[in-house]
């Protein structure tokens, strides 16, 4: 595929304020792993200039390997049963109001790493009692079981996501596969949890078949949505197909919201903890 330049409006500023580099200081000395570094993300300067920031638990290497992800792929190490009350303390010495939690996929382990995501929300909660959680999920293979592990552990928002359009999944997802996440999100919204999900755009998706992924998530009783443009993490991922621009970036938020969810944050640098805090107003 041709190569597509990267026009002005994804070009974005380092932060490097006070809060920053504390944010950057608790995240070194607890050997935590953030999506926002791993993933390279945008809005890090922005994110860890406010507090906030987005922890990966289950360790830095996934068991799955999808083509966008600059996430390591590979064979995991064991959990570390520390890893979770490391989490809330950090989140505690950050003074975080929200914090997002997700994590690697562990197909590893006969859990799929269910229980420790259970033992993470608890030890937050339970030394964060004013933070309020949103935790993005892996499918955990569909097993219902599983998922419930974590929707009992009651996060205040529980999202999974799509990731892109039903025929650009195979293309891009690795293990993962449309209709499983959508079960996912629908177990999720039937437990009476908000239910959030994400995807990317500039994959080679039509407009049409963005608008019906956003069918397909609101009959699963999806509330908030997030649309961001795909970001080639290196030569070697996925090539990204097109820069959406921001007028139809605004144009998937205003369809979204009238179809019927919450809210739908759209733009180009949106990631699905963006702003994440913002979205606890609908729950
Ligand atoms: Fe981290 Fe999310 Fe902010 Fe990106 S948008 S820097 S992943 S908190
Ligand atoms: Fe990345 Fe895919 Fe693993 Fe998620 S499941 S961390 S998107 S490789």
């Amino acid at each position: 595929m041709e190569h597509v330049r990267k026009p002005e409006w994804l070009k974005i500023q380092i932060g490097a304020n006070a809060r920053y580099a504390d944010t950057k200081r608790i995240v070194d000395t607890h050997k935590l792993h953030t999506i926002c570094s791993s993933g390279r993300c945008p809005n890090l300067g922005e994110c860890w200039g406010k507090g906030t920031a987005t922890f990966m638990i289950g360790g830095a290497i996934c068991t799955r390997s999808c083509k966008f992800c600059n996430t390591q792929s590979g064979k995991p190490l064991p959990l570390d049963p520390e890893e979770p009350r490391h989490v809330a303390e950090s989140i505690r010495l950050m003074k975080l109001d929200h914090a997002v939690i997700t994590s690697v996929d562990r197909d590893d382990l006969p859990d799929l790493g269910a229980a420790h995501w259970a033992e993470t929300i608890r030890c937050i909660k339970e030394m964060n009692p004013d933070t309020t959680l949103e935790t993005l999920i892996p499918d955990f293979q569909g097993r219902a079981e599983l998922i419930r592990l974590v929707i009992h552990a009651y996060p205040d928002i529980i999202s999974h996501n799509l990731e892109t359009v039903r025929r650009i999944t195979p293309l891009v997802r690795s293990v993962a596969t449309y209709e499983r996440s959508l079960q996912v999100i629908r177990m999720i919204a039937e437990s009476g949890i908000t239910a959030k999900s994400g995807i990317m755009v500039g994959l080679g998706e039509t407009p049409e078949e963005v608008e019906q992924t956003m069918d397909d998530l609101l009959a699963c009783g999806c509330k908030i949505l997030t649309i961001g443009q795909y970001l080639q993490p290196s030569r070697k991922h996925y090539p990204v197909a097109a820069y959406i621009t921001p007028g139809q970036f605004q144009k998937y938020k205003e369809i979204g919201e009238e179809k019927g969810f919450s809210t739908v944050e759209s733009g180009p640098l949106v990631r699905s903890s963006y702003h994440a805090e913002k979205h606890i107003r609908f729950t």
